[in-house]
């Protein structure tokens, strides 16, 4: 079916698939790693690009060129690339659009082992990188250099939830000679489609809001262009980062579903956020959604909606963000975002454990940051529950008694 024409939720269900001879509804499971030519001549003619087909599952397979499809389609993109894991998607785009002696600008608060894959390994080889409050084009423009030839976006960031402007950078980048790289994870194509703002390649770990269950791990890269395209597809074919056809048979499973996950989660999110915003031992909520984000009206020109990831500071700092962690009934303390459950985490003590307390002030926030991705449970059940969780934080930092626990989950019903 020619899916072109229709709206996202019905690109969702029916984009990348192509009926077999069954009928089945769904895309088989291709569990093969190679393909058998008709002939010799068969075999020359995929080799040498001049048939469409498959010859070996780490070069394509049915199943993941389905959701490549799909995915692409999405997105708006020529072609899609799926990857093992979202780091090897980022991975990739540094192999192919990088070389010795080439400069990239990127967002300091980028997902970080993206950070660290380029300044400890990528830098062996004579990469360099800077990186810079991109949510702030000022900034952007400083750091060009002559040998860019990169500017790499996280938008909206993690855990900051800055917001970058992508058809202003993107603007600013092309008239430089650099091409635009944006990590669509936390937004998804549902709410966000870069490539129509001007960026030149997209990228997702699709473990999270593409996914959506929390059980798989993979990611993909749209490219705008064919020739961008064919160089970041021969670079994942040749360093072996390919998705597995079982891992894209559920991503395609929880791709379904992305619109009616979003929907709901970004719903019970500006809940959550204007609730946090009232309680008094919450410093600051950090919601796109709300009016009192910075960057919420570039939020409205740029999504088409705010998504479940809210990040709030406790007054308490470390201790109480640690505290927090502990007391949790209904969500589950657990790194990932963008799945079915609603998950929390504390970054100064988990997932941004390894930048220093100077660095993560410089980056905007404290040791009291709690990072929450909202899940598809009760939000009623998700608002006693950080209730009963800040009491706690609130009590005396001493050992409270199995009583209070017992009182706790009571009111929670976990
Ligand atoms: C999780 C994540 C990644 C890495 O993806 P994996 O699937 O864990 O390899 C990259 N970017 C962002 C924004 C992420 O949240």
């Amino acid at each position: 079916m020619d899916t072109k024409h229709l709206g996202i939720n019905s690109k969702l269900i029916h984009a990348g698939y192509k009926a077999d001879a069954t009928g089945s509804v769904n895309v088989p499971i291709y569990q093969t790693s190679t393909f058998a030519f008709r002939n010799a001549a068969h075999g020359a003619a995929l080799f040498a690009g001049e048939e469409d087909g498959f010859i070996y599952t780490r070069i394509g397979n049915p199943t993941i060129r389905a959701l490549e499809d799909s995915v692409a389609e999405l997105e708006n993109g020529c072609g899609g690339i799926a990857t093992s894991s979202g780091m090897g998607a980022v991975c990739t785009v540094y192999l192919a659009l990088l070389e010795s002696g080439t400069h990239m600008v990127s967002t300091a608060s980028v997902y970080g082992p993206s950070r660290g894959l380029m300044e400890k390994d990528f830098s062996r080889f004579g990469v360099q990188s800077t990186y810079v409050d991109t949510s702030d084009v000022i900034q952007v423009e400083k750091a060009l250099r002559s040998n860019t030839k990169v500017v790499y976006l996280e938008t909206p960031a993690n855990p900051t939830m800055q917001v970058t402007d992508i058809e202003q950078v993107s603007a600013l980048a092309h008239a430089h000679g650099c091409l635009v790289v944006v990590d669509n994870t936390f937004a998804s194509p549902y709410l966000q489609r870069p490539l129509d703002l001007g960026a030149d390649v997209v990228l997702h770990s699709v473990t999270k809001f593409i996914n959506g269950h929390a059980d798989v791990v993979g990611g993909i890269i749209v490219a705008k262009d064919a020739d961008i395209y064919k160089r970041l597809r021969k670079t994942m074919i040749n360093s072996g980062c390919n998705m597995d056809p079982h891992q894209a048979f559920l991503v395609l499973r929880g791709l379904k579903t992305l619109g009616v996950r979003i929907e709901r989660a970004q719903q019970s999110a500006i809940q959550i956020a204007r609730w946090l915003e009232t309680q008094p031992e919450v410093k600051a909520v950090r919601y796109i959604g709300l009016e009192s984000h910075p960057q919420h009206e570039l939020c409205k020109r740029q999504m088409s909606g705010f998504g479940s990831m809210i990040s709030f500071e406790l007054e308490g700092g470390m201790e109480a963000g640690q505290r927090l962690m502990d007391h949790v009934r209904v969500a589950t303390l657990a790194v990932s975002l963008g799945g079915v459950e609603t998950l929390i985490e504390h970054p100064a003590s988990m997932t941004h454990a390894s930048i220093s307390p100077e660095d993560r002030r410089l980056a905007g926030y404290s040791d009291g940051l709690v990072r929450y991705s909202v899940g598809l449970e009760d939000v009623n059940d998700l608002i006693a529950d950080l209730r009963q969780a800040l009491d706690a934080v609130a009590d005396a930092p001493d050992q409270e008694s199995a009583v209070d626990l017992e009182e706790n989950l009571a009111t929670v019903g976990s």
